[in-house]
């Protein structure tokens, strides 16, 4: 989202850039995997620009035919018990799109020049420039997770303090189901992290019409605590599966014996739990410049936010 959000802002200023991807599909950490009928946003669930730039490139520059209001509301799990939340946090408006919330990272990038399956592993100095890949750049802005940004800069001598920035790992499970489960809420929240399961998303509610799961069926994406995915993190997509799938029998009062399908994604770098200022990542006058969550803090609109920033430092401070 920051690459793209910085991407967006200089092309629109008449400036060539590029943007390098190391995978094959666009967005990141707003990704989507889909299991034969079945479809799940197993990183980022929902996007709640509240009135960000976000929010208005979704609204009125974007299409718009895939994008779905979220309509039911969050509801709390604390100890097995499931209550409402405030409704006046209820009231904030959050977006999904019918076929994946992957759709944003692709409309976000359609009129840019992006080279997916690119992976970055250093950047040497070229006079004045900047090559990565074998091409030349006057401006390079990072937006990986700051481990990988600090392996990058190193590349050319350049260190900055970033001691400051943490990221947590995050489990996601996800779990179809030949069962009809429908709910007042679309997702369930442990607010104080005492369950193994912080966040619940009801894929098949949240974006409702056949989508996420067929007719009759359900598609679930569980994220797990802080705690649980630290320990966790090693052990077996079988191991971790199975414990999460009776504590989801449970909570849920499902009949079905087992899910129909089920898989498991390691966030190694999931939130920024601590950030940096983007004035302790970048200096005036810099040429490599640095975004992404571990400044902005971690949502998706923040991230698109820093993003902009960055472009901005360059068009305001440089003849290009
Ligand atoms: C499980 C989970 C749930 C979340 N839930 C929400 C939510 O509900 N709502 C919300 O707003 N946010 C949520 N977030 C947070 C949100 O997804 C992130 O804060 C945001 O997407 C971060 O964007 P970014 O651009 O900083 O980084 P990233 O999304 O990590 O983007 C960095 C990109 O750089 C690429 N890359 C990395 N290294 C290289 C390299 N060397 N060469 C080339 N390419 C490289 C990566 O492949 C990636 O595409 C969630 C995140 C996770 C993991």
């Amino acid at each position: 989202m920051a690459g793209l959000g910085a991407a967006r802002t200089l092309q629109a200023a008449g400036i060539a850039t590029v943007v390098f991807e190391k995978s094959s599909g666009l967005g990141g950490r707003v990704g989507t995997h889909r299991i034969g009928e079945y479809t799940f946003d197993h990183g980022a669930t929902i996007i709640s620009p509240r009135g960000t730039e976000l929010e208005h490139v979704i609204l009125n520059d974007l299409p718009t035919d895939e994008l779905v209001e979220i309509l039911k509301p969050i509801y709390l799990s604390t100890d097995d018990r499931v209550t409402p939340v405030d409704p006046e946090a209820g009231k904030i408006k959050r977006f999904a799109y019918h076929h994946g919330l992957d759709t944003l990272g692709k409309l976000l990038a359609a009129d840019l020049d992006v080279r997916l399956e690119s992976h970055v592993e250093s950047i040497k100095k070229d006079g004045p420039h900047y090559s990565i890949l074998g091409e030349s750049f006057s401006h390079v802005i990072l937006t990986p997770p700051f481990p990988y940004t600090e392996m990058l800069l190193g590349s050319v001598g350049d260190k900055r303090g970033f001691a400051g920035a943490q990221y947590r790992k995050c489990i996601s499970i996800m779990f179809g189901v030949a069962e009809e489960i429908e709910r007042p809420y679309h997702a369930l929240l442990d607010p104080n992290q005492s369950q193994p399961l912080t966040w619940l998303s009801l894929e098949h509610v949240k974006v409702p019409g056949g989508f996420r799961a067929p007719e009759g069926k359900a598609a679930l994406v569980v994220q797990m605590s802080a705690r649980y995915s630290r320990y966790s993190f090693e052990r077996s997509d079988e191991v971790v599966i199975s414990e999460t799938w009776v504590d989801i029998k449970r909570l849920l009062k499902l009949k079905v014996d087992l899910p129909e399908v089920s898989d498991v994604m390691r966030w190694n770098y999931s939130h920024a739990s601590n950030t940096v200022s983007y004035e302790a990542a970048n200096q005036a006058g810099a040429k490599i410049l640095v975004a992404g969550d571990g400044i902005s803090g971690a949502r998706t609109h923040q991230a698109y936010a820093v993003g902009i920033r960055a472009a901005n430092q360059i068009l305001e401070g440089e003849e290009l």
